[in-house]
């Protein structure tokens, strides 16, 4: 099989969510799940929903909720040659309970489950020597050390022409600011496309506001996307600014949208599209996203987003 067009590497779990909001994790109450899940799991998912070839290196366990994963994987194409299957350890999970105010709280189990064991070892330079795209993320540099070797080595084995996005995708609450930057610095410098979320753009330049940060990237030559949720994204380069509205939806779960977002930003680049249009392109793929429960559930295939931005068009 030759080399996917786009490669992304990190933690491979099932996530588990609470069915009614307001029930918190620390007592009994009713799931729903596992739902194949990951951060770069899923932006590798959405990459072959949306038609172009993509590959995952990862580690899950020999039990159900690895299957669970992998056949998702097959379902959708995605290359999982270069996914381990450890017999020691357990598929990493994650717990995660709504609340009305609309916030979140996960409870993780992946750094001593299989998801903790991706390591240097994993990557093989033969496999991304052919390949025009990688995708890091800061979660999968701050879980622990031999994942963020493996990060480091992805991009160290990247041929000079492919490109390298960066979703710093990280819990300020994990670490400090300045462990952040540090953990990230390498992967920043390398990437041609940044897409921060709300307060990522300060944190990492230093900047008063996040379009400060945003522009300060962008005028070392990335395109930086900020991702704003319900407000859309915006868009800068060194040459100019594009703010793109969301797409009105009702949003029944978030988690999973901004991956889903990255992978449509990078299906439109890898196509040619202009910026706007790839924008346009990437919030018809994030709003389709949080209209489905469950983190992958609603990635949406290339022709049921062109469907949906067809009912969009403007008249
Ligand atoms: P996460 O907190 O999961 O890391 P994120 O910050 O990376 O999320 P979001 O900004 O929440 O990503 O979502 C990515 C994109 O998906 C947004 O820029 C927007 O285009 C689209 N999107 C997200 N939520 C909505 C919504 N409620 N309505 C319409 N579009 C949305
Ligand atoms: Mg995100």
């Amino acid at each position: 099989m030759p080399t996917p067009e786009v490669i992304s590497l990190g933690n491979m779990l099932v996530e588990v969510m609470r069915v009614q909001l307001d029930e918190p994790l620390d007592r009994p109450g009713t799931f729903v799940g596992p739902f194949p899940s990951g951060d770069t799991p899923i932006y590798v998912d959405t990459v072959a929903r949306l038609g172009r070839s993509a590959g995952f290196i990862g580690v899950v366990g020999r039990d159900d909720f690895g299957r669970c994963l992998l056949d998702r994987f097959a379902r959708d194409g995605v290359d999982a040659t270069r996914v381990r299957v450890s017999p020691e350890h357990s598929t990493g999970v994650a717990f995660v309970a709504y609340f009305r105010d609309g916030s979140r709280r996960f409870l993780y189990h992946w750094r001593h489950a299989a998801a903790g064991q991706l390591s240097p070892e994993d990557v093989d330079p033969a496999y991304l020597r052919g390949t025009r795209w990688l995708h890091l993320t800061g979660c999968n540099l701050a879980i622990c050390e031999s994942s963020r070797q493996a990060c480091y080595r992805a991009m160290e084995m990247l041929p000079p022409e492919a490109r390298l996005s960066f979703d710093p995708n990280i819990r300020p609450e994990v670490l400090s600011a300045d462990e952040i930057r540090a953990l990230c610095a390498p992967v920043l410098t390398r990437a041609d496309v940044f897409l921060p979320s709300a307060g990522e753009g300060k944190l990492f330049t230093g900047a008063a506001t996040d379009e400060e940060g945003c522009r300060q990237l962008a005028r070392q030559g990335k395109i930086v996307v900020l991702k704003e949720g319900a407000r859309g994204s915006r868009v800068f380069t060194a040459a100019e600014e594009l703010h793109i509205p969301a797409f009105p939806v009702t949003e029944v779960d978030p988690t999973g949208a901004g991956d889903s977002f990255c992978a449509a930003f990078t299906v439109a680049l890898l196509e040619g599209m202009p910026l706007a249009e790839a924008g346009r392109f990437a919030n018809a793929v994030g709003a389709l996203a949080v209209t489905v429960k469950g983190p992958m559930e609603g990635a949406p295939t290339r022709a049921q987003v062109e469907a949906f931005l067809a009912r969009h068009a403007a008249p």
